[in-house]
């Protein structure tokens, strides 16, 4: 039998989320919650997943628009074995004890604190810390973007210190709040939150980070300098990456010079909504000297967290014990390292 899968809050994240489970064979969508009749609830129907509101005084407003709704949240968290909920940052607390209540499991997404779950997932540095868990948080784009990277490198080459400057994009593509059209805003609350969030998956590792928003909406960039516990050649360090599927290398000289060239390869491969959920990292911009690594990573932030909340799904309901076959099933799902 498939496991039930919920999504609450069919957004950036919970849209791609919702595509991402119906395109495995051993879990399903069973709802999908929208807060207003807007044009994704209207595709949320298109695409054959049963329209939850979040709060029964919803309803009218999605009927005036033709929209059948199925229930409330309420009614969906009956029918699920586990939701994900992908609510706005801060706002998946709220629901933590409704899920509770109703005796299902429930992954919350970055924008919630670790304490949420307790405990914090990535497929390939922790994925057994989620087995059977009731709670579990799969962690920013911005972390899952580091971890995915530096995890390899402390288990290949051994790492002994981290320092990130994160280039944030300024906001989503869709966000129409956005951010200042021609200005780069420092984080002045330093180091930022993003080093002890990757410490929430790799607590032993020695991070501290910066952070600059910048007037872009397609991808984050990170600047990493790494000081690794021995001399090493570039090429051990891509020989670290070499079978991390969600690791892609780019390389400069073949046009790839920056994150639009990455967002229109993205498209040039035909993935779904130009999506690019691997980190893409600039093979001919990795340097070692001595014992210091410094590389640039790009991080698509609407979608590099897709495949690891499939993967924290298979964990959490003990689908799969082995992470490698777990990510490997997945990937193949959809299209990662094609
Ligand atoms: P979003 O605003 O695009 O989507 C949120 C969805 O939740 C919308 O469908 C909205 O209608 C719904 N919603 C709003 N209030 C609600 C409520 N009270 N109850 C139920 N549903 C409600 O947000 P997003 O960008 O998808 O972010 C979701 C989560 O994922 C956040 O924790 C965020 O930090 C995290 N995240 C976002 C990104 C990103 O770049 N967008 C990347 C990684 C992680």
């Amino acid at each position: 039998m498939k496991v039930r899968v919920g999504i609450n809050g069919y957004g950036t994240i919970g849209k791609r989320v919702a595509s991402a489970v119906a395109a495995q064979d051993d879990m399903e969508v069973i709802g999908v919650t929208k807060t207003r009749p807007s044009y994704e609830a209207h595709l949320a129907c298109a695409e054959g997943y049963p329209l939850y509101v979040a709060k029964p005084d919803q309803v009218a407003a999605f009927e005036k628009e033709g929209i059948k709704v199925e229930g409330t949240l309420e009614d969906l968290v009956g029918k699920v074995d586990i939701m994900v909920d992908a609510t706005p940052g801060g706002v998946g607390e709220a629901y933590r004890e409704l899920y509770e209540r109703a005796g299902i499991k429930a992954i919350f997404q970055g924008g919630e604190d670790h304490g949420i779950a307790g405990v914090s997932f990535n497929a390939y540095a922790n994925y057994k810390e989620s087995w059977g868990a009731k709670f579990s948080r799969v962690v920013s784009c911005n972390t899952t973007g580091l971890v995915r990277t530096l995890y390899p490198l402390d288990k290949e080459i051994g790492v002994e210190r981290v320092s990130a400057t994160i280039v944030r994009r300024g906001a989503d593509p869709s966000d129409n709040k956005g951010s200042a059209l021609n200005s780069l805003e420092p984080s002045l609350k330093l180091p930022t939150h993003h080093g002890p969030d990757v410490q929430t998956i790799m607590p032993w590792i020695n991070i501290t980070t910066m952070a600059v928003k910048s007037p872009t909406t397609l991808m984050h960039l990170h600047c990493v300098i790494a000081d690794l516990k021995k001399e090493v050649k570039e090429s051990d360090v891509l020989a670290a990456w070499d079978d991390v599927s969600r690791v892609r290398l780019v390389s400069g000289k073949r046009g790839l010079k920056g994150t639009a060239n990455i967002m229109e390869l993205a498209k040039d491969l035909d993935r779904p909504r130009g999506d690019f959920m691997e980190i893409a990292v600039w093979q001919d911009g990795i340097k070692v000297v001595g014992k210091t690594l410094y590389y640039y990573q790009a991080v698509h932030q609407e979608s590099d967290v897709v495949p690891e909340n499939i993967d924290c799904i298979r964990s959490m309901m003990k689908m799969e014990p082995d992470a490698s076959r777990s990510i490997k099933k997945t990937d193949t799902s959809l299209g990662i390292g094609e």
